[in-house]
């Protein structure tokens, strides 16, 4: 050790990652150790990734590195874990959104894992690994990282590959695309399993360079950052053009009319017209900021006679349920009808939505009827579960119905996910991704 190198670096317990878009890259707090090179390549990398919406969307996914330091305590070179903290954005992740953890303890945990059924009482277990105060918060996700026999790891949900991850015949849809260089793992709620689950498939497929997470995302890994990175890409592009090839020409139905958009200047004009009561409606608990984006994409989904029923499904992987609820509130007037009655008629459905969204809460259970568009669970079952304990998840997960016919099975995982996601969104879970 170098008589410049404080004996005992400040090690410092950070509040939750910037979120700003305006933080500096790679700023580090003042007395912090020396970044090591892994730990540069991670940031640089999770910003390059998290930056462009196609790889991941905002706030998801982590990012992690394996390497060694010197332990303060012992002299002795110590393994650790760089892993995003909860709650951070890998577009503007810095050095203080990272949670450091001792490797050798992490795998450690499994030698006391008492099983899925109490995999939830691991999170807290990841506090007893931390290295010196352990910067951010470790989030749920950390097993996954830790556990991957890999230096690094990327976790991500970008569209293509949720695409594949949500469709009704993934797994079929996965090895057609991918053959055996991207492997399933089937549908598991984020946690410890998840991540001996993904470690497993690491360790029997040493040519895989990652795997498509039924219902959620993805996951890869590398020697390298770069390769790392390199595969992530890839995994992405491949799904993408396999999308772009097999997928339908017309997913949104065909066009109806009256609901094509207004040319540009009206359509701003209306905009800006609707801006205030929409952001009145969206504030009536707290003061809420808005966005409005009329991208090509988002016409077209409009223009398209399926619009309705395609947003009544909701998000399709929990992560993104997080941020914004389980479905969007739709406007179900042409762009041209009179201002008068869009401004009537987007209050009538924001209470409507208002109270569909508590009753999704309240509601302890949902019986069901075949084959029809609410087959499985209801949304808020599994979150009720989390709620009630093992026994109850345990009855939801074991229902006739759930991993049965393929038409159907999607949906039902998709239900299941949405309650788990909500019972994070409720506070239930104390660790985002
Ligand atoms: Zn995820």
């Amino acid at each position: 050790m170098s008589p410049q190198t404080p004996p005992f670096p400040e090690a410092s317990r950070n509040s939750p990652p910037p979120q700003s878009h305006d933080a500096t890259p790679h700023s580090r707090p003042p007395g912090a150790p020396p970044e090591p090179p892994e730990v540069a390549a991670l940031l640089a990398r999770s910003n390059r990734l998290g930056s462009d919406p196609r790889n991941t969307n905002y706030a998801g996914g982590n990012t992690s590195a394996k390497g060694t330091a010197t332990d303060p305590v012992t002299g002795q070179p110590a393994e650790l874990l760089w892993v995003k903290g909860s709650g951070g954005d890998l577009g503007t992740l810095t050095a203080s959104g990272l949670a450091v953890l001792r490797l050798d303890r992490l795998r450690a945990l499994t030698g006391v894992y008492p099983g899925v059924e109490r995999e939830d009482e691991m999170v807290a277990a990841f506090d007893y690994c931390l290295h010196g105060k352990g910067g951010a918060a470790p989030s749920i996700d950390t097993a996954m990282h830790g556990l991957v026999d890999a230096p690094h790891v990327d976790h991500l949900h970008p569209d293509s590959g949720i695409a594949l991850a949500t469709a009704a015949d993934g797994e079929r849809l996965t090895l057609e695309c991918f053959g055996d260089r991207v492997l399933w793992v089937p549908w598991r709620r984020p946690g410890f399993q998840l991540g001996l689950d993904i470690a497993e498939v690491r360790r029997t497929h040493p040519g895989a360079i990652g795997v498509i997470l039924g219902g959620h995302g993805i996951t890869a890994w590398g020697a390298t950052s770069d390769e790392c990175e390199a595969r992530s890409v890839e995994i992405i592009a491949t799904a993408q053009r396999f999308l772009d090839t097999r997928g339908r020409t017309d997913p949104f139905g065909p066009e109806i009319t009256e609901y094509l958009p207004l040319p540009g200047d009206e359509r701003h004009a209306r905009a800006a017209a609707l801006a205030p009561a929409i952001r009145g409606l969206a504030s009536t608990d707290r003061p809420q900021v808005g966005h409005f984006t009329d991208a090509q994409a988002v016409l077209d989904f409009l223009a398209g006679a399926e619009h309705p029923r395609l947003a009544a499904l909701g998000t399709s992987c929990p992560d993104h349920f997080l941020r914004t609820k389980v479905r969007p509130m739709v406007l179900d007037l042409a762009p041209s009808a009179p201002l008068p009655d869009v401004l009537d008629r987007l209050r009538v459905l924001h209470a409507a939505y208002r109270e569909d969204y508590r009753g999704y809460y309240e509601r302890p259970d949902r019986v069901l009827g075949a084959g029809g568009g609410q087959a499985g669970p209801a949304p808020g079952a599994q979150a009720a579960g989390h709620a009630r304990g093992p026994d109850h998840r345990r009855r939801i997960r074991d229902r006739p119905g759930h991993g049965g016919a393929a038409g159907g099975r999607g949906r039902v995982r998709g239900r299941r996910r949405q309650g788990r996601a909500r019972s994070q969104e409720g506070g239930r879970a104390d660790r985002l991704p």
